[in-house]
């Protein structure tokens, strides 16, 4: 399925940056310097809603790398998300840590780099092939799951029909009620949301995206289409 991602490209320089935005000296230097932790990744319908004044501006400190970022806190060890979800990874891609319910850390690509990411991965990777098999398999065995989470990394991330294959496969599964997928890709990328992606997913109702506004900008109207679409 093809969808609006392809008209999307990435914004990763000061160069590119700079056509945009007055970008100050500190966010230059956060830009460049941290390259090697995470680089900067922002698409260019995100990059439309930045103040390009105001290096203050919320949503421009989402996305903009800081030098902030390379500091080191005495208990960097001890705060260790991954160190911790590993304890309730009983296979690859499957995070079980309540009883009821799981993580299916889908992929671990995104559409852009959020600066408070702690998965800031180097490498994609997406569950499909055996990986994802092996994953079904258990969820199938486990019957006393009931709810699903397709998280990642962004779930939208990535080949659409591939998804939904595995959204299929998951919804066969008897004992699973309740299926979400938590993105940022109404965020990023709005405009893959068209007609035909709307239809893939209202095959798997009842489904559940959990979508992380985190300011109140970034809820904005849709500048090509300003009809409301629902999963009816
Ligand atoms: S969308 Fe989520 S997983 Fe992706 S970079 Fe942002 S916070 Fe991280």
């Amino acid at each position: 399925m093809k969808d609006g991602r392809s008209k999307n490209e990435v914004i990763t320089t000061v160069d590119q940056l700079g056509e945009l935005l007055q970008l100050a000296s500190e966010e230059q230097e956060g830009i460049r310097k941290c390259r090697a932790i995470m680089p900067m990744k922002i698409t260019r319908s995100y990059a439309k809603l930045l103040d390009p004044n105001d290096p203050h501006d919320p949503l421009r400190r989402i996305v903009i790398p800081s030098t902030d970022e390379l500091a080191i806190y005495p208990d960097d060890d001890i705060v260790d998300n991954h160190k911790d979800e590993a304890k309730y990874q009983p296979i690859d891609g499957i995070i079980h840590r309540y009883p009821g319910k799981v993580l299916l850390m889908y992929t671990t690509g995104c559409f852009a780099h959020c600066r408070f990411c702690f998965r800031s991965e180097k490498v994609v990777f997406t569950l499909s092939g055996r990986r994802l098999d092996r994953a079904i398999e258990y969820l199938r065995e486990n019957e006393s799951i009931r709810d699903v989470v397709f998280t990642g990394g962004d779930p939208f991330y990535g080949n659409i029909d591939r998804l939904g294959h595995a959204l299929a496969e998951v919804r066969r599964i008897p004992h699973v009620e309740i299926i979400r997928i938590t993105t940022r890709a109404p965020v990023y990328v709005p405009q893959m949301f068209d007609d035909r992606l709307v239809e893939m997913l209202s095959q798997f109702k009842p489904l559940f995206m959990l979508i992380s506004f985190i300011h109140p900008h970034l809820i904005t109207l849709d500048q090509n289409n300003d009809k409301v679409r629902t999963i009816g």
